[in-house]
């Protein structure tokens, strides 16, 4: 079999799904490689790199050859049109963005794994970008908020006192906001913590950050939040002014599968925080958890700054590829078979993360989502 690598059509997109050392397993797998020319520069590798890889010239080429095509984000229209019948395409493949794309797909009749799909069982944890990922971006949050705030965040002791550390609000203790509040921590911020999923309590408080209660639990399917109800709302909206009125950083995570952000901090609250408190939005792009926030953009609202950084994990593609690369020879090898791919439909880790195969959408909410 031939796994693929195109290069991403996103300018903005650093990271490349196959770093040298995945690259030396896959070969060892007995696995050929496919390499457009340039596709891992945005990691900082070069050709030389990867000495089990063929390099071409073009995306075209790449399609040709592949069996299997890695990603790390969807391949536009054109790159699509020109997928073999039978290509298995592996990623983050963003399901429910676009109905025309899983329709392409099924007609293509290629088969296709959204990462994000992935059942999220222990045997699969090896495999999940989203993890992997939300872990690099919430990291990556706390980091840009340090940067931002016209505090320190440690306390910070010289010849003429003590300064006292700034104060972190973390809104949404998934993946992405416990690495935010581990970092805020190593850098010596105190930092309170609030998410709508009561387990989340002990998990802040291990790392050292206070909970914030305000009494509202939503535990939806499969152990993710549910949206709130209107009521449930304006009680989390009360007790939470109080918390965000009195830090300097306010980081929000917070989102529900398959929906928009909630927002959960409103313009009023914003105008609560002191001048030279800076707020970072990493549901800016899914609709921002905060009233205000714009993707890609710094508002500044009064004497706050918000941001809605994008493209977190691409900050640092070279971390980030690794973990992306590591994902996904964890998915891909189990169907590397007497060099030939061969999927094994029982695996519940495939089936529930399969999007379309042999013309047909395989999934069943994605399926209903087209209609
Ligand atoms: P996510 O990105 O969907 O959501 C981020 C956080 O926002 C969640 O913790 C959620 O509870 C919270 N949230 C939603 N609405 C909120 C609101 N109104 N106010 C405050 N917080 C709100 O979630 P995620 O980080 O991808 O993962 C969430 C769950 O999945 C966790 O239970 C995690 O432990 C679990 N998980 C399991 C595995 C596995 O077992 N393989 C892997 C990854 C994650």
């Amino acid at each position: 079999a031939v796994i693929g690598v195109v290069s991403s059509a996103d300018p903005a997109e650093r990271r490349v799904p196959l770093v040298p050392d995945v690259a030396r397993k896959l070969s060892a797998l007995g696995a050929g490689i496919v390499m457009q020319r340039g596709a891992a520069r945005g990691a900082c590798l070069g050709e030389a790199d990867y000495p089990e890889v063929t390099w071409v010239d073009s995306a075209a080429e790449v399609l040709a050859r592949a069996d299997v095509l890695w990603v790390v984000d969807p391949p536009p229209d054109d790159l699509l049109a020109g997928l073999r019948p039978g290509t298995v395409l592996i990623g983050l493949l963003q399901p429910y963005a676009s109905a025309a794309r899983v329709q392409q797909l099924q007609e293509r009749q290629v088969t296709s794994f959204a990462l994000e799909l992935l059942p999220r069982i222990s045997r699969a944890q090896s495999m999940d970008i989203l993890s992997s990922q939300g872990a690099a971006a919430g990291y990556q949050c706390a980091v840009i908020a340090a940067a931002h705030c016209s505090k320190f965040f440690p306390m910070l002791t010289y010849a003429a006192g003590t300064i006292r550390p700034a104060r972190v609000l973390v809104i949404g203790a998934g993946v992405a906001g416990l690495q935010a509040i581990a970092t805020a921590r190593r850098l010596g911020a105190v930092v309170e913590a609030y998410d709508v999923r009561p387990e989340t309590r002990e998990q802040v408080e291990s790392l050292g950050a206070r909970f914030v209660d305000t009494g509202v639990s939503a535990v939806g399917a499969g152990g993710y939040a549910r949206e709130l109800t209107p009521e449930e709302l304006i009680q989390q909206a009360a007790k939470l002014a109080r918390a965000v009125a009195g830090s300097d950083v306010l980081i929000t995570t917070a989102a529900i599968p398959g929906r928009r952000a909630p927002v959960i901090v409103t313009a009023a609250m914003v105008a609560g925080m002191t001048a030279g408190s800076v707020v970072v939005d990493l549901a800016a792009e899914s609709g921002g958890n905060v009233e205000g926030t714009v993707a890609g953009q710094e508002v500044q609202a009064g004497g706050v700054r918000l941001l809605g950084p994008t493209h977190l994990p691409s900050r640092m593609p070279v971390h980030t590829s690794e973990m992306v690369a590591r994902n996904l020879l964890n998915f891909t090898a189990p169907m590397l078979r007497e060099g030939t791919v061969q999927i094994d439909w029982a695996d519940e880790v495939l089936a529930g993360t399969v999007m379309t195969h042999a013309g047909e959408v395989r999934h069943a909410q994605v399926g209903r989502a087209l209609n």
